[in-house]
């Protein structure tokens, strides 16, 4: 495996190789829910890249970005027994530089949900993310359904500029007992632990509804809002697969989003229907 740092230095690697190209975009702290987007990228692909990066511009001020988990030589690790061909590892001067031009997120999409609970959060995704794809220029790039929101946006970025990427969503991994894993899970203590749980069971619970046919969203929300109860929430929301509101589940073309705080920790889940 090469570990890369710099921009120019990996498009000139990549410049030389005629190989289909699979990239995994991650902020690092590896876990099974990254190992299964590359498996995917190895399994589809001549080449892996993964780039290990913690973008400082989707982080709003007072969040998390000081104290996000960084475990570089595990991810090494991981990184080499998953047989990534390359590992690019940039700091924030290689990719960022004064007076920058930078994506915006859309008006609508990019600034419902997580978007409005963290504004301009989006911007910097799709910024760091269209950077990213520019510098590796792969044949497919993959993401994880877990970050519903993030992955519609990156998709219709991809749609919206014309570029030559294919975007492959990847189904979220969760632990035996339901908690979709997280780099951010290392912070919750064993009692918060606990309590997450009801995310992905109000989110079971929306399910059995939906396969004994109660379609009619405010019904399920309302029952997920009691299972959620007492968690600090952000929002439950019910959406078609392009993010509009809906009034009744469309099986086949439904997402529903789950965002709550437990502790100090923001966590995210969704399931699609
Ligand atoms: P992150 O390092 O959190 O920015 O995530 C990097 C990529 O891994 C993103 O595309 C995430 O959606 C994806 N990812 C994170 N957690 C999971 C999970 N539990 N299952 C599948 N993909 C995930």
């Amino acid at each position: 495996m090469k570990i890369i740092s710099t921009p120019l230095e990996l498009k000139k690697v990549l410049q030389e190789n005629q190989k289909s190209v699979g990239f995994v975009p991650t902020m690092g702290a590896l876990h099974e829910g990254h190992i299964s987007l590359i498996r995917k990228a190895k399994e589809e692909n001549e080449l892996v890249v993964v780039s290990i990066f913690v973008n400082p511009t989707q982080f709003l001020k007072g969040e998390d970005l000081d104290k996000y988990p960084k475990k570089d030589e595990a991810d090494k690790v991981i990184c080499e027994l998953c047989d990534v061909d390359i590992l690019f590892f940039p700091k924030a001067d290689d990719i960022y530089m004064e007076d920058e031009v930078s994506i915006l997120a859309p008006n609508v999409r990019g600034f419902v949900l997580e978007g409005a609970s963290r504004p301009s959060h989006f911007n910097g995704v799709l910024t760091v993310v269209m950077k990213l794809l520019n510098i590796v220029n792969p044949t497919k790039a993959y993401f994880g359904k877990k970050d519903a929101q993030q992955l519609n946006l990156i998709t219709l970025m991809v749609k919206q500029f014309f570029m030559d990427v294919e975007i492959v969503p990847v189904d979220t991994v969760r632990e035996k007992d339901g908690l979709a894993l997280s780099s951010r899970n290392v912070y919750l203590s064993d009692k918060e632990r606990v309590e997450a749980l009801k995310i992905s069971a109000s989110l079971k619970e929306a399910t059995n509804m939906i396969s004994k046919n109660i379609l009619d969203v405010d019904s399920i929300k309302d029952k997920m809002l009691e299972i959620l109860n007492p968690l600090e929430i952000s929002y439950v929301e019910i959406l078609n697969r392009d993010f509009e509101y809906l009034k009744c589940v469309e099986v086949g073309n439904s997402v529903i989003l789950v965002e709550a705080k437990v502790g100090d920790t923001r966590l995210l889940d969704n399931i699609w229907l």
